[in-house]
């Protein structure tokens, strides 16, 4: 509790709770197109959060849109790491390369994809919102509480010495969201979510000043994956991944594995070595955006991890944080003038939202089935790693507009049949030649 009852009220249109990639985006957006607003964080920055620290293309068209001259600020290039794409391990060590690469970037001048620390990406995205007139921000506050008063909210915080009056909340604090919970009907215990650990080294053979990530999958991990990537400053992200109900299944301690791995994985435990590790392993948990709820009500918004917006495979959660505060922006700038933040006037913000995601929310629905029978989707991984037209079958399908149209095409099945077929015939000429030696 607050000791000295200086309890400071604050009054603000606009108040983002939560200074990560998507509240800070939303101040930013806000900001640009002339509107104020108050963006608070429990946190005192620089502040760390488990993460991959992968920005996809998408996320640096965000950043480039954002402030065009972030990408070329040496606070910017100084800590980030070019990716050229992913080399991805089968459980059976097959592998192949998988770059990434947008031409949609390329075309802007800005790299496709790069490593960088949140340690250093949030903190570079809140000094740019700070160096923002209008934009007020508050670190250390943490607020617990959200109730109606008249025709707004008010926001209370832990230690009671803030309450802000405001007409309209953009919940922008991540995972798991008490105010979330508060605001709105959700059970965040109904939702299928995946949790994950990540850990920090330097001196990682072929990797700390490499330009290319590593995606593991192992037994240890049943569906789940271990990612290795280049952060920046020599230093490299190990991140594991995994569906909850398949870690609790199968009584996985992420601890543990992430220790027994390094040392044991035929890849891994070359490149960590001589590796150092710098601080503790961090824990986080994200939704798998699977499933539809409501988004926005009277007086709120909810945007990023906090509207349970992510994506089931790839756990790339930035991309998404900031096209959802995109569209939050646009639905606030509609109702700006008239100060209009009713659920009727914002319910639009769902159906926008929800179209935008469609394709990644597709996906993670149909892999559900593969990613929660390990048996099924270590057979898939071993046979479509190892077949030489692999990375295209699976690319046409991870990086398609429409999921269903890939489906419904024929080229995509005759892929597919060619990888089993491959399979099969490869089984068959090896068991044939076993039985041929033997006899010889
Ligand atoms: C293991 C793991 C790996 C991942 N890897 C990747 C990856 O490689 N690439 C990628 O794009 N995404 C990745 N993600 C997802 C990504 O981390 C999230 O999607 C992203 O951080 C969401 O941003 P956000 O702004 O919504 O929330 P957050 O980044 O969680 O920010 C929320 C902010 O709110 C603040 N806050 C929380 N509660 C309060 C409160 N009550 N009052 C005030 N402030 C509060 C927190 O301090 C924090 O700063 C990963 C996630 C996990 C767990």
């Amino acid at each position: 509790m607050n000791d000295n009852n200086d309890i400071q009220d604050i009054r603000a249109t606009i108040c983002i709770v939560g200074a990560g990639p998507a509240g800070t985006y939303t101040a930013l957006s806000l900001a640009k197109q002339g509107v104020p607003s108050l963006l608070i964080d429990k946190a005192v920055f620089p502040r760390d959060k488990a993460c991959g620290e992968s920005l996809t293309s998408g996320v640096m068209r965000c950043l480039q849109r954002i402030d065009p001259t972030l990408l070329q600020d040496p606070a910017f290039t100084k800590a980030r790491q070019v990716v050229n794409g992913v080399r991805l391990y089968a459980y059976n060590g097959k592998n192949f390369f998988l770059p990434y690469r947008s031409e949609a970037n390329i075309a802007l001048g800005i790299d496709s994809s790069i490593g960088i620390r949140r340690l250093d990406l949030d903190n570079i995205l809140l000094d740019v919102a700070k160096k923002q007139p209008l934009i007020q921000v508050l670190e250390g506050v943490h607020i617990q509480s959200v109730e109606r008063v008249g025709d707004g909210l008010k926001l209370s915080s832990k230690d009671g010495g803030h309450q802000i009056m405001t007409d309209l909340v953009v919940v922008a604090n991540g995972y798991n969201s008490r105010l979330v919970k508060q605001l709105t009907q959700w059970d965040w215990a109904d939702e299928t979510d995946a949790c994950g650990l990540t850990a920090f080294y330097r001196d990682v053979e072929g990797l700390s000043d490499s330009e290319m990530a590593e995606c593991f999958l192992m037994d240890e991990l049943k569906t789940g994956a271990m990612y290795v990537m280049p952060v920046g400053k020599g230093v490299v992200n190990v991140n594991i991944a995994i569906r909850n109900d398949i870690r609790k299944r199968y009584d996985i301690n992420l601890r543990e594995t992430l220790a027994e791995v390094l040392g044991t994985h035929p890849v891994l435990k070359k490149r960590f070595a001589n590796a150092k590790p710098l601080g503790k392993p961090m824990g986080s948990g994200y939704h798998l955006g699977t499933r539809k709820r409501p988004v926005s009500g009277d007086n709120y918004l909810l945007v990023g991890d906090a509207g349970g917006f992510n994506d089931a495979l790839t756990a790339n959660g930035i991309a998404h944080a900031m096209e959802s505060a995109d569209i939050a922006v646009r639905h606030i700038l509609k109702n700006w003038e008239a100060r209009q933040f009713t659920a009727e006037a914002l319910r639009q913000f769902d159906k926008e939202v929800y179209r935008k995601f469609r394709q990644k929310r597709q996906l993670g629905f149909l892999s559900t089935p593969m990613m929660t029978h390990p048996k099924l989707f270590r057979w898939f991984a071993n046979v479509s790693f190892g077949f030489s037209g692999g990375s295209e079958t699976l690319g046409k399908l991870m990086y398609a507009k429409n999921v269903w149209r890939v489906l419904a095409s024929p080229s995509f099945h005759f892929s597919l049949l060619k990888m089993v077929g491959e399979k099969v015939v490869i089984g068959f000429k090896t068991k044939f030649g076993k039985v041929a030696d033997a006899g010889a």
